[in-house]
């Protein structure tokens, strides 16, 4: 294939992508928690599958970056709301609680994550495979004990203690209220391919949180309940989509570096080296975001576009070499 075909196609195949783009909601239907109050009580019945994930009613009535599906943008309901430069809907409930509060798990499972994560602090996840649930328990202490990845855990074990304002995703200039974040999810970690804010660690995500399998924690908790065969997986059209996006992301990475191979055996070709670091850059941002950076594919696609036709007016289309 020459090198201008394969431009085109490339871009064509990103425009495209570009235009299957996800429409982003308005509003989501926000819930507050239910149930609370009984937190000690539910948790010290041993016979429940489900308890909170802190002891003694973890409620502040002063609502902390808001509860499950609730927008990020200030609203009269939110005290101290948070401000991102789009739209988000929050995926957990946020439980203001002092710094050093022990964690629990939630249900009986086995920590499929635990580290340091961006915004989080510490973040642990754990898989409930008896329920398809995972549960994530954010903002957690860097500095405290903590339980690793691989460790099982039975309901109600001590995982982890919140973290103080400067360890627990803040800083020293900008202090985070101490509090957990505390998510439900439909499904394993490993049906979330690859990290990213809407993907497995999406706390705040464009998308409804209940549209991508996000339960509303204290509703799963007080109800109690697990459904014949665990949760049903989210919209399976997203799972199958994000497995396209995987594929696109190796395929841009792939042919990326090939293009940069290519580029270093023809040793005159270094115009081969703009498509193929695109390429490679437009792999990475497949893997971690797939088709949300909406804004972003387009542009990675004009840019080869024009690289494709720039070459083509300068010098007439050399055949690529079968051998690689
Ligand atoms: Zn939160």
């Amino acid at each position: 294939m020459s090198s201008l075909r394969l431009w085109m196609s490339l871009s064509l195949l990103v425009l495209l992508l570009s235009a299957c783009n996800t429409q982003f909601p308005e509003t989501c239907p926000s819930r507050t928690p239910i149930g609370l109050a009984n937190a000690n009580e539910i948790a010290s019945d041993d016979s429940l599958p489900f308890r909170f994930p802190l002891n003694e009613s973890p409620i502040d009535e002063n609502l902390y970056y808001g509860w499950f599906g609730v927008s990020n943008e200030c609203t009269p309901d939110i005290v101290d709301c948070y401000e991102f430069p789009e739209r988000k809907f929050h995926a957990a409930e946020d439980y203001k609680r002092p710094a050093g509060t022990p964690v629990y798990a939630m249900a009986d499972g086995i920590i499929s994550y635990s580290g340091r994560a961006g915004g989080y602090g510490w973040l642990i996840l754990i898989d409930h495979p008896q329920a398809n649930l995972y549960s994530l328990y954010g903002h957690l202490s860097p500095s405290r004990w903590k339980l690793k990845a691989g460790t099982e855990v039975e309901r109600g074990d001590l995982i982890a203690y919140l973290g103080d304002s400067d360890e627990n995703g803040g800083s020293k200039e900008q202090p985070l209220v101490t509090h957990l974040h505390f998510g439900i999810r439909a499904g394993q970690t490993a049906d979330y391919p690859a990290r990213g804010e809407w993907r497995y660690m999406g706390g705040w995500i464009k998308l409804c949180p209940q549209d991508v399998g996000w339960l509303q924690p204290s509703l799963v908790i007080t109800g109690q309940e697990i459904p014949a065969g665990g949760y049903p997986q989210p919209n399976v059209g997203f799972l199958t989509r994000w497995g396209l996006e995987l594929l696109f992301a190796s395929l841009f990475t792939v042919g990326g570096v090939s293009m940069l191979i290519n580029a270093y055996k023809k040793k005159t070709r270094f115009l081969l080296l703009l498509p193929g670091s695109i390429i490679i850059v437009a792999g990475i941002v497949f893997n971690h975001n797939g088709l949300m950076r909406g804004y972003m594919l387009p542009l990675i696609g004009i840019l080869i576009l024009i690289a494709g036709i720039y070459y083509y007016i300068r010098r007439p289309i050399p055949k690529l070499h079968d051998r690689s």
